[in-house]
C-alpha cells in the first residue's frame, strides 16, 4: 500500500465528491462525505484485497470460512481509519477542508445484522482474523433490515424496522454478480441409477434462487491484510422467472433477505428461518467448493484447504450440504465424503438453555430442502449402526439426529465435524458434564475450549480516546499493537497521580454520557455519582430484575429515612427484548416507570437515578462502556455462556459485580478476588437446587421481611401504571417459584452492592482496582481468541 499524504487525500476526496455527487466540499452533506470518505478508502485497499484473494489460492493456503447468520459490525468508518494506520492524517486533512469527521462518523448507520452477544462476537473475529494475518473469511446473510430499532413510548418498547441499507448499498461493500450461484428448495427428489451403477438424484418442481455475493473489506490492523466477509442477497433467477409469475411470489423471494429475526435465545419457527439457513449455507458452500476445484486437489482432501466453522447450529446444515456437493456435483463417494466433510467441520455452542437448542420438524425439513433431509436422515442411520452395541441404546437414541420426528441441529453438526467448543471454562465444563455429557462419553476428543474475546481495538482505542492517550502517557504506545502491554500498568497501580488521571477521564467519559442522556432523555445525571450499568439484551436468566429489586430496595430505604447517607446512584439499563417476549417486555415497562417515579422525586436529593436508554447497539455501548463504574454481570450461575460486554467493561476500568457465569470467573482468575465483586450462588448450588428440588420462593418471600417489601413493591402501587407487569412479575417470583433464583441471591447481591458504596468513597483504593482491571484486560483480547482456533481447530496458522 502506498503511503497516502495529507494533499493527495484532499485532492482524492474532493475529486470522488464532484463525480459522485456533482457537489462542492462544502455544499456536501454528512451523508455524502461519509460515502465519499468510505469510498476512498475501499479503493486504497483494493490492491491489498486483490492480492489477499490471489496469495491463497496462488500459495494454495487452507483457509477458513467462519458461517454465522449474526454479524454485529457496527459502525465501520472509524474501525477502518484506524487499521488502516490513517485516522489521524484523514482527521487533520479533513479539518483543513472545514469537514469534521466526527460528523461523517455520526452519519454512518450501525450495521446491525445480528442480535446481541453472539453476532457481535462474530464481528470481533472478522476484526482480528486480518489482524493475525490468518485467513480467515466470514459468511452469512446481507439483511434489508437490521435487528429492530427500539423505542420506548409510554414505558413500553416499540418495534421498528431498522433500514439501515441505503438504497445504493453500503458503501463497504462491493457486490459480485459474476460469483452468483444457485440455490435449490422445495420441489422433490429421487435417486436413479446411472449407466456406472452410480445413484443420481433427480430434481422436480424446485423453486430456484439465486444468490449473490456481496464482499466487505475486513481491514488487519496495520499489516495490509484485508479479508473479506461474504454476505448473500436473494435474486430472482431469470432463467426462471416463469417460476415467479405473481407478485406475491416475488415477494416471497424477496423477503428471504429481508429480515434478521430477532430473537437470540428461542427459535419462532418461521419456515423462513428454514430457509435462509440453508440459502447462507448452500450459497457459502457451491462457492468454496468451486474455488478448490481450481486448485485441482483430489476432492476427498479438501479438509487439507478448506475448514469451514458452524457459529451456533444455524448454519448446520452446512455438514449435508457439503455432502450432497461433493457427491451429487463431483462424484465423490459417501465414504469419502463423510470423512473429509467431518474434517472440515467444527462447531461452536453458545448456550445451555434448552429451549434455545434448535430442532426442526421433520416434515418441515423435508419440504424445504428434500435431497438435504434424505442425507441427514442417512447420516442418522450410520451413526445409530456404528454405534449399537457399543453404547448403551439410551445415549445413541438420544444423541442421535432424528429423534421424535425432529431434526436436532446441535447434534449434526457435533456428529458432523471434528471439533465442538464451549466459549468460556465454565461452559464448555458444563457441556462436558451436563448439556453435551452423551455426546462427551462418544467424542471426547472433539471437546475444546474457546474463550470468547473482544477486539480491544474498537472497544479501547476508538471507544476510549481519553483512556487511550493516558496509556500512551503512563507506558508508551506499543499497547495499541500488543494488548499485554496493558500489564506494565501493575507498577502504578497505587501511583496516586495516575489514580487521579485515570479517576478523571472516567469522569470527561462520564460527562459526556450525561450530556447525550440530558439531550436524549431531558434527565440530568451528576456525574460523582457511581455509573452502575447493564446494558445486554433483555432476558430472564441475565436477571435485569435482580438490579432492580435493588433499585426498589434504595429507593425504599431513602423514602424511610431521607437524610440517609448514601453515595449517589446512576443506574443504567439498556436492553431490546425480543417482540415476542411478553415477560422480557413487561421488565422493560416496570424499570421505564420506575425510573419515573425516581428521577422525578426531588425528595430523594438526587442521591438516585435511573435511565434506560433506547435501542442498545454497537454504538451506543461504545458510548456507554467507557462512562461506567460498575459492570453489572449478574446471570444465574451457570445460565450465561460466555458474556463479552464483562469484557468490554473490564478493559474500560469499570468494576465487575457478578456472580461465577460465564467469562465471569475468568476476570476473576486475572484480577483477583479483591478486585471484582462476586456474590450469590455458583453453578454448583444452583445444580444442587435442581437435584434435590429443593427451592421454595415463597418461603423466602414469606420469612425475609425486606425481600417481601421490594416484591410487593411490584403489586402495591408503588410504581405506577404497571399494574398487569408488576403481578405478572410477581408470580414469576412468587407463585411460579423463581426459575432464576434472584430471592436466594438478592440478600448477597444488596449487601456486595452496599459494599461498593462504601468502597467508591475511598478514591485511592477504587482507582487501585479500576487500573488493576484494564491492566489485566489483555487477555480477553479476541486477536487471542481467534489464534486458538485457527491453530487448533482449523490447522490455518
Ligand atoms: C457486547 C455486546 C453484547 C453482548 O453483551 P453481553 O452482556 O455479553 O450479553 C450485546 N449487544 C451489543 C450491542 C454489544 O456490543
Amino acid at each position: 500500500m502506498e503511503q497516502l499524504t495529507k494533499e493527495q487525500f484532499i485532492k482524492a476526496f474532493k475529486a470522488q465528491l464532484h463525480t459522485d455527487y456533482l457537489v462542492d466540499n462544502s455544499e456536501a452533506t454528512a451523508e455524502e462525505h461519509f460515502r465519499t470518505l468510505g469510498k476512498l478508502i475501499k479503493q486504497y485497499v483494493m490492491s491489498d484485497w486483490l492480492r489477499q484473494r490471489d496469495e491463497i489460492i496462488k500459495e494454495q493456503k487452507k483457509t477458513a470460512y467462519y458461517f454465522s447468520i449474526e454479524f454485529l459490525p457496527g459502525k465501520m468508518l472509524q474501525t477502518n481509519l484506524l487499521n488502516l494506520g490513517i485516522y489521524d492524517l484523514v482527521a487533520e486533512a479533513l479539518a483543513e477542508i472545514n469537514v469534521d469527521l466526527n460528523i461523517l462518523v455520526e452519519a454512518e448507520r450501525d450495521m446491525a445484522l445480528g442480535n446481541g452477544g453472539l453476532g457481535r462476537l462474530a464481528s470481533c473475529f472478522m476484526d482480528s482474523l486480518p489482524t493475525i494475518g490468518a485467513p480467515g473469511f466470514g459468511n452469512g446473510i446481507r439483511y434489508k433490515y437490521g435487528l429492530f430499532k427500539q423505542r420506548i413510548v409510554n414505558g413500553y418498547q416499540i418495534e421498528l424496522p431498522d433500514a439501515w441499507l441505503p438504497s445504493e448499498g453500503s458503501v463497504w461493500e462491493t457486490k459480485k454478480p459474476h460469483s452468483a450461484v444457485d440455490v435449490k428448495i422445495y420441489g422433490s427428489v429421487y435417486l436413479t441409477p446411472q449407466e456406472d451403477g452410480v445413484l443420481k438424484p433427480v430434481y422436480e418442481n424446485v423453486k430456484t434462487l439465486h444468490a449473490v455475493p456481496y464482499d466487505v473489506i475486513q481491514i488487519g490492523f496495520n499489516n495490509g491484510v484485508v479479508n473479506n466477509l461474504r454476505l448473500w442477497d436473494v435474486e430472482l433467477p431469470e432463467k426462471y422467472e416463469l417460476d415467479y409469475q405473481t407478485l406475491a411470489d416475488r415477494r416471497r423471494v424477496e423477503d428471504i433477505t429481508s429480515f434478521l429475526y430477532p430473537d437470540d435465545s428461542s427459535r419462532d419457527g418461521q419456515a423462513m428461518r428454514l430457509i435462509q439457513e440453508y440459502f447462507m449455507v448452500s450459497a457459502g458452500l457451491q462457492t468454496i467448493v468451486s474455488s478448490y476445484a481450481k486448485m485441482q486437489l483430489p476432492m476427498e482432501k479438501i479438509h487439507e484447504k478448506v475448514a469451514v466453522h458452524i457459529n451456533d447450529t444455524h448454519p448446520a446444515m452446512a455438514v449435508p450440504e457439503l455432502m450432497r456437493i461433493l457427491m451429487d456435483d463431483y462424484g465423490v463417494d459417501w465414504d469419502d465424503a463423510w470423512a473429509t466433510t467431518t474434517q472440515v467441520m467444527s462447531y461452536t455452542n453458545h448456550t445451555v438453555l434448552s429451549e434455545a437448542l434448535e430442532k426442526w420438524d421433520a416434515g418441515l425439513f423435508k419440504e424445504i430442502v428434500p435431497r438435504i433431509h434424505q442425507i441427514v436422515g442417512e447420516i442418522d442411520r450410520k451413526f445409530v449402526k456404528e454405534w449399537a452395541g457399543k453404547v448403551d441404546t439410551g445415549i445413541i437414541e438420544r444423541t442421535r439426529i432424528v429423534q421424535n420426528n425432529q431434526i436436532h441441529m446441535a447434534n449434526l453438526a457435533i456428529i458432523g465435524g471434528h471439533s465442538v467448543n464451549g466459549v468460556a471454562k465454565l461452559h464448555t465444563e458444563l457441556l462436558i458434564e451436563d448439556v453435551l455429557k452423551e455426546f462427551y462419553i462418544l467424542f471426547p476428543e472433539k471437546f475444546n475450549n474457546k474463550t470468547n474475546g473482544i477486539a480491544q481495538r474498537r472497544w479501547s482505542q476508538i471507544a476510549n480516546p481519553g483512556m487511550s492517550a493516558l496509556l500512551d502517557d503512563l507506558i508508551g504506545k506499543d499497547w495499541r499493537s500488543n494488548i499485554h502491554e496493558l500489564s506494565k500498568l501493575e507498577e502504578q497501580l497505587t501511583n496516586s497521580d495516575v489514580q487521579s488521571s485515570f479517576y478523571q477521564v472516567k469522569q470527561a467519559n462520564k460527562q459526556k454520557l450525561a450530556d447525550y442522556v440530558k439531550k436524549t432523555l431531558d434527565i440530568a445525571l451528576p456525574v460523582d455519582a457511581i455509573f452502575d450499568v447493564q446494558v445486554k439484551r433483555l432476558h430472564a436468566y441475565k436477571r435485569q430484575l435482580l438490579n432492580v429489586m435493588h433499585i426498589i430496595k434504595l429507593y425504599q430505604d431513602l423514602k424511610a429515612n431521607p437524610e440517609l447517607d448514601m453515595t449517589p446512584r446512576v443506574f443504567i439499563f439498556g436492553a431490546k427484548a425480543a417482540p415476542g417476549y411478553h415477560f422480557a417486555k413487561s421488565v422493560i415497562k416496570v424499570i421505564n416507570e420506575l425510573a419515573n417515579l425516581i428521577n422525578y422525586d426531588t425528595s430523594l436529593n438526587d442521591k438516585l437515578k435511573v435511565v434506560f436508554l433506547e435501542n442498545y447497539n454497537v454504538s451506543l455501548a461504545e458510548l456507554i462502556v467507557p462512562a461506567a463504574d460498575v459492570s453489572e454481570q449478574i446471570s444465574t450461575a451457570g445460565k450465561e455462556a460466555s458474556g463479552t460486554s464483562n469484557m468490554k467493561f473490564m478493559m474500560n476500568g469499570a468494576l465487575t459485580l457478578a456472580t461465577l457465569d460465564g467469562a465471569n470467573i475468568e476476570i476473576k482468575d486475572a484480577v483477583g478476588e479483591d478486585n471484582i465483586v462476586i456474590f450469590g450462588m455458583d453453578k454448583d448450588a444452583v445444580y444442587a437446587h435442581y437435584d434435590k428440588h429443593d427451592y421454595n420462593s415463597r418461603a423466602i418471600y414469606e420469612s425475609d421481611q425486606t425481600i417481601k417489601r421490594v416484591v410487593d413493591a411490584f403489586i402495591d402501587g408503588t410504581i405506577p401504571n404497571t399494574h398487569y407487569e408488576g403481578h405478572e412479575i410477581w408470580d414469576a417470583l412468587v407463585s411460579y417459584n423463581d426459575e432464576y433464583f434472584l430471592l436466594e441471591d438478592f440478600t448477597d447481591y444488596a449487601e456486595k452492592q452496599a459494599y461498593i458504596s462504601e468502597l467508591y468513597q475511598d478514591k485511592h483504593k477504587w482507582q487501585a482496582k479500576v487500573i488493576k482491571n484494564i491492566a489485566n484486560s489483555g487477555r480477553f483480547s479476541s486477536d487471542d481468541t481467534v489464534e486458538g482456533y485457527a491453530k487448533e481447530i482449523w490447522g490455518i496458522l
